[in-house]
């Protein structure tokens, strides 16, 4: 169906007319506010076309998995009309390696970063999380920038036709707290926003653990300052495009492990995930599926800088993580999993 959708709305629809699954798309395609569809050739026209059009809420479309899924239910209250393709820029997908730096570009898909040589060799804790995510089918077509950017996930959210007008669309409150809490949500408080969705991306948690930056066509971002409280969930102005994904490859001697839980194997967000990277001794910890951003250890880190790993230290520190939760009324399972998730990266690699 995501396919089906991108042909759509690239105009393309004709050319699928004879395929039987067309038919089932007629009525959606009668409600859709697209406006305009361009395809930028530089990343310049990129950043004046998403400009020209803010008032038509444009946005850029990479490989289109999590936007159009978004466009098409209508989830959004005012959705954007105006897509500018960046596909047709050349040179945002390779991953190459400078002075010890990992640089991939925006466009590197999830398939690509799974299968490059480079990455196993440099940096496999996060050709491991690209296999981890979705299906083979998603991972050829998403994007490591889109995939840094998607929105959230929870089910209220996402509802069709805009069901919930909840606080994250500018809404009064958030239905998830007196409704169903189980899976998607935060344990962790958030300061300034009435917002209780987790970050699901297992690609920001991996990328926060390696200490990564985002490149962008005004500045280059550490990721720790990256991701936003408040929709859309990312601190990239309305005419600013990521470009490149730097981060410093590890070397013999680092540690990493990514751990994600989720219901099913395959084709499932983590509903909660650990990211661990010890480098040059220096320990990063960071959980994904408990917050609203990828949620940073640092207590639980320095507790096990430079130490030798042990079981109890491992417990340890799996209970500092999440010892300032406090979960929703449905997911305090969470809690445990988040602990034990700690404590096994830790373990793994000791
Ligand atoms: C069936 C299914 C299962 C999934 N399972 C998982 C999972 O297990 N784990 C997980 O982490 N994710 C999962 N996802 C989400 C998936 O990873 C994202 O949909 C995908 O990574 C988004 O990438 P994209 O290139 O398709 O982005 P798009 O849909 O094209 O864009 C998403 C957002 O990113 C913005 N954007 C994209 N590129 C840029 C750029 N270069 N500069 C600025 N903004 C940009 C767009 O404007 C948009 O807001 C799943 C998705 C599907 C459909
Ligand atoms: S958790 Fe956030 S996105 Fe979900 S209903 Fe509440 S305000 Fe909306």
């Amino acid at each position: 169906m995501e396919q089906l959708d991108i042909l759509k709305v690239q105009g393309k629809l004709h050319e699928a007319k004879a395929e039987p699954w067309v038919a089932l798309l007629e009525g959606i395609q009668d409600e859709l506010t697209l406006d305009g569809h361009f395809d930028a050739r530089t990343l310049d026209e990129a950043g004046h076309l998403l400009s020209a059009h803010e008032h038509k809420r444009a946005k850029v479309i990479a490989g289109g998995t999590d936007l159009l899924r978004l466009i098409k239910r209508q989830s959004l209250p005012v959705p954007p009309e105006v897509l500018v393709n960046i596909k047709s820029v050349p040179g945002l997908s390779g991953v190459r390696e400078e002075n010890g730096v990992l640089k991939i570009g925006a466009l590197a898909r999830l398939s690509d970063i799974e299968s490059s040589e480079l990455v196993r060799a440099r940096c496999a804790i996060l050709a491991d999380t690209a296999a981890r995510i979705a299906s083979p089918q998603v991972r050829n077509m998403a994007t490591i920038a889109g995939s840094i950017c998607q929105d959230v996930h929870c089910w209220y959210y996402r509802a069709t036709k805009n069901y919930f007008n909840c606080a994250r669309k500018g809404g009064t409150d958030c239905p998830a707290v007196k409704g169903d809490n189980r899976w998607m949500f935060s344990i962790f408080e958030t300061q300034d926003c009435d917002c209780h969705a987790a970050c699901q991306s297992d690609m920001a948690v991996a990328l926060y653990a390696l200490g990564a930056s985002v490149k962008t066509t005004q500045r280059t971002i550490p990721i720790e300052q990256f991701f936003s409280t408040t929709a859309p969930g990312h601190v990239l102005k309305q005419d600013e495009v990521i470009t490149e994904i730097q981060l410093p490859a590890l070397e013999s001697g680092d540690r990493a492990k990514y751990l994600k839980f989720s219901v099913r194997n395959a084709i499932d967000h983590p509903l909660v995930s650990a990211g661990y990277v010890a480098r040059g001794g220096k320990v990063r910890l960071a959980l994904g599926g408990v917050h609203i951003l990828p949620y940073s250890l640092n207590e639980a880190a320095e507790l096990v800088d430079g130490k030798a790993m042990t079981g109890e230290l491992a417990q340890k520190a799996g209970d500092a993580a999440v010892a300032k939760a406090s979960p929703m009324s449905m997911n305090a399972w969470k809690v445990q999993v988040a602990r034990t998730l700690v404590k096994r990266a830790l373990l793994s690699t000791a």
